[in-house]
């Protein structure tokens, strides 16, 4: 059986085309996707600055309904509806023995080494799908996966009651990530973003104050702050806004080739906690319930919804911010949400 699926043939050369439906393992289960996000890392794809191979059908977040199982599934039958932690583990290797999921030693992606969403269909190790409530609709379901970053991220760096936290950047990670610092008790979280309509989401997720530049914020200042772009040179300034004590989390991915120039002394001298997060480490439950129970709400970010044949307008929309472009869903079915 032969199924359309968007196809990243070589870097910068996509195309929709009929490729088999893949084959579902013994303890897979096939996917017929609903909703498959795009993000920065599917741009990065796209241009051939990331891990993988090709030719690689892209989508790693990505939700649908069960439409097969394998003889060794237990926990789906058809019918049901799944989100899908796109990072494959072994689970057997030092790191995932360790609870460090997301460096195991042979790592693999639906979406990124493996075919993925953005596709008919996505054959899924059970491990990897979570069933997904009544209550939730497939678009929602697919921000299970960024969602569950941004829980890690401020599990590496950790929001305390009353912290005043900066967030540099107001894309849909940057905004979740603002949910989730008040959700964890911030006091007041500003947030920051050229693009003017992009602060008004903001406000909306609860930031309490918005600015288009850094310029004129107070050093010095924040117990927190959290880089969503992945520029380096925001990356770098995120230290002069972190208070003695404080921390910087950076969260954005940068380019593969990115460089940092940091103020060595004045991180000395402020005692500073600069973190990194890197994907998620079986956070997709939590995910859900925040999910599941409105604390975070995600359907607002959805700004646009386009078929499999648009994606590479999709990646041009994020590349360029315009549109007014937040989370783009491609609807590989076009219908039937
Ligand atoms: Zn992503
Ligand atoms: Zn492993």
């Amino acid at each position: 059986m032969n199924m359309q699926a968007l196809v990243i043939e070589k870097p910068r050369a996509a195309c929709v085309r009929s490729v088999p439906v893949p084959p579902v393992g013994e303890q897979d289960i096939l996917i017929e996707v609903k909703a498959s996000g795009i993000c920065g890392t599917d741009a990065h794809i796209f241009r051939g600055e990331y891990l993988g191979t090709y030719p690689v059908i892209p989508g790693h977040e990505f939700s649908g309904v069960v439409a097969e199982a394998g003889a060794g599934v237990t926990r789906f039958v058809v019918g049901d509806r799944a989100a899908v932690e796109p990072n494959l583990a072994c689970g057997i290797c030092p790191p995932c023995l360790s609870n460090r999921q997301n460096f195991c030693g042979r790592w693999s992606a639906l979406g990124v080494t493996r075919p993925g969403g953005m596709a008919a269909y996505a054959a899924v190790p059970e491990q990897a799908a979570f069933k997904l409530e009544k209550n939730l609709s497939f678009l929602e379901g697919a921000f299970m996966e960024p969602l569950s970053c941004v829980l890690h991220g401020l599990e590496r760096a950790p929001v305390r009651f009353g912290d005043r936290v900066l967030v540099v950047g107001a894309g849909p990670m940057g905004l979740l990530l603002t949910q989730a610092a008040c959700l964890h008790g911030a006091g007041a979280v500003t947030q920051v973003d050229r693009n003017q309509s992009r602060l008004e989401r903001a406000q909306e997720n609860g930031a309490s104050q918005v600015r288009q530049s850094l310029e004129g914020l107070p050093q010095d200042s924040f117990d927190l702050v959290v880089d969503a772009t992945g520029v380096p040179a925001l990356m770098a300034r995120a230290v002069d806004f972190a208070r003695k004590g404080g921390a910087v989390l950076w969260f954005g991915a940068p380019p593969r080739d990115g460089k940092l120039e940091l103020p060595a002394f004045s991180i000395f001298e402020k005692g500073l906690s600069l973190v990194s997060s890197y994907t998620s480490a079986r956070n997709s439950l939590q995910a859900l319930a925040l999910l599941e129970t409105g604390k975070i709400r995600v359907s607002p970010l959805v700004s646009h919804t386009l078929p499999l044949a648009d994606f590479a307008r999709a990646v041009e929309l994020i590349e360029t911010g315009r549109d007014n472009v937040l989370k783009v869903m491609i609807l590989p079915d076009s219908g039937g949400l």
